[in-house]
C-alpha cells in the first residue's frame, strides 16, 4: 500500500512538473529570424522548444497564409487574392509563407505546431478556413503534431468538429471558465497572463477537469515565475531561452 502511495506521488510530481515552452510566433527574436517566418519555426525547433505557434488567415481565393495581423503591407489578407501577396517579403527577406510551406518545413522538425486560426469577418470564410487547415494538416501527415488555438468561439467549435478526435483545441479569448469549455470538449484554456492573474483559480479548476492550461505572452521574469509557481502547463513566450533556463531543474 505504501509503495503504491509512493508511486502515485511520484507520478503526480512528474505530471505536475512537466511545464513546456511554446515560442510565440516562432522564435523570432533571433539572428535572421522574423515573426511567423519559416526561419522562426526552425529556430524554435533548434532550441528544443516543445511547441512553436503561428497565425493563419485565408485569402478570398482560399490560400492559407501565415501572418499575425489582418493586413500585410496594407493588403487585407481575407479580402485579397493570393497574387496580391505572393511576392511580398518578411522582415528577414523570406517570402510571406503559406500554411503549406510552414507545414512542409514542420514535417522535418520535432517541435509541435501550434496553429492559431484568426477570426475572419465572414463566418462562412472562417468555416472554410478551418476545413482547409484541417485537410492540409491531414494531407501532410501531421495530425499528431498539431494543436489548434483561436479567439473565435465558433471557430473553436468548428475546429473541434473537423479535426480528428483527441486533437487539442484551445480557446484564447479569456471570458469562459474551464468548466464552460469542458462542455464543448476543449483541451483546456489558453489565456493571457492578465486574465490568468485575475482568475488564478482557473488553473486548479482546469486541472481537476483533466484540462491543460496555456498562458501567453509571458515575457517578464515576474510573469514567468508566476506561471511556473502556479503549475501552468504550457507557457507561450517571446523569450524562449530565458524561460527554458528558468525551467531547468
Ligand atoms: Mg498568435
Amino acid at each position: 500500500m505504501r509503495r503504491l502511495m509512493m508511486l502515485l506521488l511520484a507520478i503526480a510530481f512528474v505530471t505536475a512538473s512537466a511545464q513546456e515552452v511554446i515560442c510565440h510566433r516562432g522564435y523570432w527574436d533571433a539572428d535572421g529570424s522574423a515573426q511567423n517566418s519559416i526561419r522562426s519555426l526552425v529556430k524554435a525547433d533548434s532550441i528544443g522548444a516543445w511547441g512553436s505557434e503561428f497565425d493563419v488567415w485565408m485569402t478570398a481565393d482560399g490560400v492559407l497564409v501565415v501572418n499575425h495581423d489582418a493586413t500585410f503591407e496594407g493588403v487585407t489578407i481575407e479580402t485579397a487574392k493570393w497574387k496580391q501577396l505572393k511576392d511580398k517579403r518578411l522582415k528577414n527577406g523570406e517570402p510571406l509563407p503559406t500554411l503549406e510551406q510552414m507545414l512542409e518545413c514542420g514535417k522535418g522538425l520535432k517541435t509541435r505546431l501550434i496553429v492559431e486560426m484568426k477570426p475572419h469577418t465572414s463566418r462562412e470564410q472562417e468555416l472554410e478556413a478551418a476545413r482547409k487547415i484541417v485537410k492540409m494538416v491531414k494531407k501532410m501527415g501531421l495530425e499528431d503534431r498539431v494543436e489548434y488555438i483561436t479567439f473565435s468561439l465558433q471557430g473553436m467549435k468548428n475546429l473541434k468538429e473537423l479535426a480528428p478526435d483527441g486533437t487539442p483545441v484551445y480557446y484564447l479569448n479569456g471570458e469562459l471558465s474551464p468548466l464552460q469549455l469542458a462542455e464543448f470538449g476543449m483541451a483546456g484554456i489558453d489565456y493571457s497572463i492578465k486574465v490568468m492573474r485575475e482568475h488564478p483559480q482557473w488553473i486548479d479548476e482546469a486541472h481537476s477537469l483533466g484540462m491543460k492550461v496555456n498562458v501567453w505572452t509571458v515575457n517578464s521574469d515576474r510573469d514567468m515565475e508566476w506561471c511556473i509557481n502556479y503549475g501552468v502547463d504550457y507557457i507561450t513566450t517571446n523569450a524562449p531561452e530565458k524561460l527554458q533556463h528558468k525551467l531547468l531543474p
